[in-house]
């Protein structure tokens, strides 16, 4: 008693639960997926208890994050033997090569389909929903679109830093044409997005693979001209490929946001070496004293490595330091750990050990909570522009040209707009503000 009638339209409808972890790139295939899985009238559920379909994507990039996704996959075993017409598809850095494999020992698994493969999982999902597998299918057209979205441009890598299993769950580098990118855009800035983060594994890398040779300076050039869209970031970039020509580009284009993330993963140049990273400290650091001195008010965001095999205490000194002098926004930090197939983990041994391998993940941390802190707090009294994302607990959330992210409260409806906000104070992670003007601040 008491319970709301369910629309019959909407009780009929299949359902969809989707489960996803890892990078950005995964977070942007996954909305690709649920546009598909909407498109033909999927709704989708908080929970896969009662999910018609299930997709995991998954990512295996750390150790922890392949126990994860093997959890969920026992747990959906589980699941699918209560309800043996529930179908799973599994995506992501957790299908590699061997498919045959994967089938053999997870047979309660639908469809394994890799990384970035849409196409394939539209193919598969439109069968289906001709068989009547899944219902009927309602023919809807696309929602509106997040105000800030990822548009992938390049899939894969050819890198292969000695840690980093990517290049073989992922395959080598592909890039979208320039024409499919800047469709993409129209649509989703036809569809309400003001922000979009082109993504790559590497991006700086984007092009080489086209006859066209347009590289990601080209790209960014006509992102820039897309009407309605405001802010353009991308990520991530190899050090190593960052040029001239890009850097002016980031200084000159009016829309291009002002933010990089710049992995430098280590602070010593043995240890450079031995990850295969193609840099040298003093060639990271010159790099970006050039960025800072061609592009004013520049953000830096940076990954780290800690415990890479044969890391001495001295070895971290120096990538301690390096943090320290070059003072980034952001530091994202981890512990090494082995990934099967790299050629660390067929030819270097996991010889630091886990407590001090924490250690040094908390000593980074601290520095860079401090870091972060005085940053943030110089920008107390200023006023920011913040596109908003979203309300969330009482107050609109959204973030700077510099990535910043920003609260504030304010009685009217914010979602999607660009908003003039003084900051009133800040932490290491945020900034809480108020709002400056009641209008809605310029497009450029
Ligand atoms: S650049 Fe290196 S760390 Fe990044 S995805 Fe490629 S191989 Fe992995």
């Amino acid at each position: 008693m008491g319970s709301n009638p369910i629309p019959s339209a909407i009780s009929l409808m299949p359902t969809y639960y989707l489960w996803n972890i890892g990078c950005q790139m995964n977070k942007a295939e996954s909305d690709q997926l649920a546009e598909c899985l909407d498109g033909v009238g999927y709704r989708r559920l908080a929970r896969p208890d009662d999910a018609d379909l299930v997709l995991l994507n998954t990512c295996v990039v750390r150790g922890n994050a392949e126990e994860r996704v093997r959890g969920e996959l026992s747990r959906l075993k589980g699941l699918k033997a209560l309800r043996p017409g529930m179908s799973v598809a599994v995506t992501g850095c957790f299908v590699g090569g061997g498919l045959e494999e994967l089938r053999e020992r997870f047979p309660h698994v639908d469809l394994f389909f890799p990384a970035g493969q849409v196409a394939l999982f539209r193919d598969w999902l439109s069968e289906r929903v001709a068989t009547g597998c899944h219902g009927a299918g309602v023919s809807l057209s696309a929602g509106p679109a997040a105000p800030a979205a990822y548009v992938p441009i390049i899939r894969g890598c050819n890198n292969f830093c000695s840690y980093c299993i990517v290049p073989y769950r992922r395959g080598r580098e592909i890039s979208l044409s320039p024409e499919e990118v800047v469709a993409r855009v129209q649509d989703l800035a036809g569809r309400g997005a003001r922000e979009v983060t082109l993504l790559g594994q590497n991006v700086n890398s984007y092009g080489k693979d086209l006859l066209s040779r347009a590289d990601l300076t080209d790209l960014l050039a006509q992102v820039n001209g897309v009407p309605g869209i405001e802010r353009i970031r991308f990520l991530t970039s190899h050090p190593r490929d960052v040029d001239e020509k890009f850097v002016d580009a980031m200084a000159r284009l009016d829309r291009v946001c002002k933010w990089i993330s710049l992995p430098v993963q280590a602070g010593d140049d043995r240890v450079l070496q031995a990850m295969r990273r193609g840099y040298t400290v003093e060639e990271y650091r010159r790099l970006v004293k050039r960025m800072r001195a061609r592009i004013p008010g520049l953000a830096l965001s940076t990954d780290v490595i800690v415990g890479f095999p044969g890391e001495t205490e001295a070895d971290f000194g120096r990538t301690v330091a390096l943090l320290s002098e070059l003072r980034f926004d952001t530091v994202h930090v981890a512990a090494y750990s082995v990934r099967p197939g790299t050629l660390a983990a067929r030819t270097m041994p996991d010889d630091v050990l886990p407590e001090q391998k924490g250690r040094r993940l908390q000593e980074i941390e601290e520095m860079q909570e401090r870091i972060s802190a005085e940053l943030n707090s110089s920008l107390v009294g200023k006023r920011v522009e913040v596109l908003v994302e979203r309300r969330a607990k009482g107050k609109w959330e959204g973030r700077t040209r510099t990535n910043k992210l920003v609260f504030f409260s304010d009685a009217g409806e914010w979602t999607g707009r660009l908003a003039d906000v003084e900051v009133t104070s800040a932490s290491p992670w945020s900034l809480q503000g108020k709002v400056a003007l009641r209008t809605e601040v310029g497009a450029r």
